[in-house]
């Protein structure tokens, strides 16, 4: 799969005073893709290039923005506490908790414990469940079932309410919020 390019412009840099290129690529399975590249010596120490995902109509796409170095800086700071948060909550829940989830299965048919998790997350559909839990032993499909955007759930089904675990996910989703915030920031 080899990339071609399509065009390329300049645009005016963020300080205004030089530009930065935009190459536009496309492959033979109509895959397309850019690249940023900064030509302003003043903007190139005061901004990083930050890369991000945006969905257009269901589609993922990538795009870049110019940030402020210290913006930037510090948005990884805040995204590496959030990661180093929700790492620390998994693993003290499947911890505590796990063995309880996985009993709480126990003796349940296939079908049951797809109702259960069905109704909590909208997983999706029965056949999807049967094909992810067919060479799995339960206690494995469980555990992967630790993520940090079901832990508060997990927890509810189990009938536990652990309020360490929520202050916790909040201030990880917290500091997530404030990277995102800092890396929307214009100029
Ligand atoms: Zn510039």
């Amino acid at each position: 799969m080899s990339w071609e390019e399509m065009h390329k412009e300049n645009r005016s840099c963020p300080c205004g005073q030089s530009t930065y290129t935009v190459r536009y690529f496309t492959n033979d399975w109509s895959g397309e893709r850019s690249e940023w590249e900064m030509n302003c010596s003043e903007c190139l120490l005061k901004y990083r290039l930050h890369e991000f995902t945006y969905f257009d109509s269901g589609l993922a796409s990538q795009s870049f923005r110019w940030i402020k170095t210290e913006f930037y800086a510090k948005a990884h700071e805040l995204r590496k506490e959030s990661e180093r948060i929700f790492r620390h909550v998994i693993d003290l829940t499947e911890k505590q908790y796990l063995a309880t989830w996985v009993s709480f299965f126990r003796g349940k048919s296939k079908r049951a414990m797809w109702e259960i998790l069905h109704k909590t997350f909208s997983y999706p559909s029965l056949s999807t469940f049967y094909m992810h839990t067919k060479n799995k032993a339960p206690e494995q499909f469980l555990k992967e079932y630790f993520t940090k955007d079901r832990i508060i759930q997990i927890l509810g089904i189990i009938g536990i309410r652990d309020s360490q675990i929520e202050i916790d996910l909040k201030k990880a989703n917290n500091l997530e919020i404030e990277a995102e915030e800092l890396l929307k920031a214009k100029n």
